[in-house]
C-alpha cells in the first residue's frame, strides 16, 4: 500500500514514525516544503540564544526502509480520481491513503511586511530574518503563546521588549483571568513594557527602525516588530480538491476527511473536541502528534 504524507512537522512526523513502527509492507512518501525537520516550539529559544540550530532538530530520517522523504517541495494539487498528488516540479506521486499534515500559517495584519522589519514567527527562516534585523529593541504584538514565548526569548537575549496586547490580560483566548494575571506579573518582572488593551494602528519604517503608532496615539520605535496574532489552518490544498472544510479540514473521529482515503491531522484538521463537544481546532504540538 502507498501512503503519502504531506507536511513533516509534529503531525506528519509522528504519523511517519507510527507507520514505520507498527506496519509492514508499506511504501511511504513524505513531502515537506521546508529544508529540515525542527521543532517550531523551540524557535523562541533559538531567538533567545538559549539553543542553537542543532538543539532544535527533531528527527533523523535518512535511510528509512521503503520510505522516500522529499524536502523543499510543495504539493500543488490532489487528483482524487487518479489518487495522485502533484509537486511543484510536476512530479506525480500515487497514493492509496493520503495524510494531510499541512499545519497552519500565521495571521498577518495588513501592516505585516518584512521589508518594514515586521515579522511573524512560524518557520525557521522567520527566526533567521528576525535575528538579522534585531539589535537591542523589539515590539511584540499579541499576548498568546507565540507572543509570550517570543517575549521570554527576547528577555533572555537582553533585548528591550515592549508587548502590545489587545485584551485586558495576556493569554485571554486560552486561559482564565487568574492565569492571565499570573503571566502578566511574570512578564512585568522580566522587564517587559506591557501595554494591555492596546493595538497597533500604523507601522512605518524610518531610518532602519520601525515606528509604531498605537490606538491611543502613542508612538513607539524599535528594531523589529514580531506579530503573534493567531494562526489560520492551511486548507487551500484540501479545498481545491473538493474536500469539506470549515475553519479547518473537516475530519471524522477516525481523522478521515470527506474522502475516506484522505486523512487530515494537526493544526489543519477540524476534529471533534470532546471537552467542548463540537468541532474545533486545537492548534498545539501534542494534539498534532497524537492525532
Ligand atoms: C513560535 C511557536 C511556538 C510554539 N510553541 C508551542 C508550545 O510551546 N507548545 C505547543 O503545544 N505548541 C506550540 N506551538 C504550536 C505548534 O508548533 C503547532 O501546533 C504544531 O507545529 C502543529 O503541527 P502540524 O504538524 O499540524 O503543522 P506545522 O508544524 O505547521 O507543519 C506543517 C508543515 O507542512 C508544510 N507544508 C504545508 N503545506 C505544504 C504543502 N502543500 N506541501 C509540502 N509541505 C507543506 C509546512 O511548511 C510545515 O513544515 C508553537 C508554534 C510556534 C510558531
Amino acid at each position: 500500500m502507498n501512503i503519502t504524507i504531506v507536511g513533516l512537522s509534529a503531525g506528519g512526523l509522528s504519523c511517519l514514525k507510527t507507520l514505520l513502527k507498527y506496519s509492514r509492507d508499506l511504501r511511504i512518501t513524505a513531502i515537506t516544503n521546508e529544508e529540515r525537520l525542527y521543532s517550531r516550539c523551540l524557535l523562541t529559544y533559538l531567538l533567545g540564544k538559549e539553543l542553537d540550530e542543532n538543539d532544535i532538530n527533531i528527527a533523523e530520517v535518512s535511510d528509512l526502509k521503503n520510505t522516500e522523504i522529499i524536502f523543499k517541495r510543495t504539493v500543488k494539487s490532489i487528483n482524487r480520481e487518479k489518487r495522485t498528488i502533484t509537486l511543484d516540479n510536476n512530479r506525480e506521486i500515487p497514493y492509496d491513503k493520503l495524510v494531510l499534515a499541512v499545519g497552519s500559517d500565521p495571521l498577518r495584519p495588513t501592516y505585516c511586511k518584512e521589508e518594514n522589519n515586521v515579522f511573524t514567527l512560524r518557520y525557521l527562516k522567520d527566526a533567521h530574518n528576525i535575528d538579522k534585523k534585531l539589535k537591542d529593541s523589539v515590539i511584540v504584538v499579541g499576548g498568546g503563546y507565540v507572543g509570550i514565548k517570543s517575549a521570554y526569548g527576547f528577555y533572555k537575549r537582553k533585548v528591550r521588549t515592549t508587548m502590545i496586547v489587545t485584551s485586558p490580560y495576556p493569554l485571554s483566548v486560552t486561559a482564565d483571568e487568574e492565569t492571565g494575571r499570573i503571566v502578566e506579573k511574570e512578564l512585568i518582572k522580566m522587564g517587559v513594557d506591557l501595554r494591555l488593551k492596546s493595538d497597533v494602528i500604523e507601522v512605518v519604517k524610518k531610518n532602519g527602525s520601525v515606528n509604531v503608532i498605537l490606538r491611543d496615539g502613542t508612538e513607539l520605535i524599535s528594531d523589529v516588530l514580531v506579530v503573534g496574532k493567531g494562526v489560520k489552518p492551511n486548507i487551500n490544498l484540501a479545498k481545491s480538491a473538493g474536500l469539506e472544510c470549515q475553519n479547518g479540514i473537516l475530519v471524522n473521529d477516525f481523522l478521515q476527511t470527506s474522502d475516506e482515503n484522505i486523512y487530515a491531522i494537526g493544526d489543519c484538521a477540524e476534529s471533534s473536541d470532546i471537552v467542548r463537544k463540537e468541532k474545533n481546532i486545537n492548534a498545539i504540538w501534542p494534539t498534532a502528534e497524537e492525532q
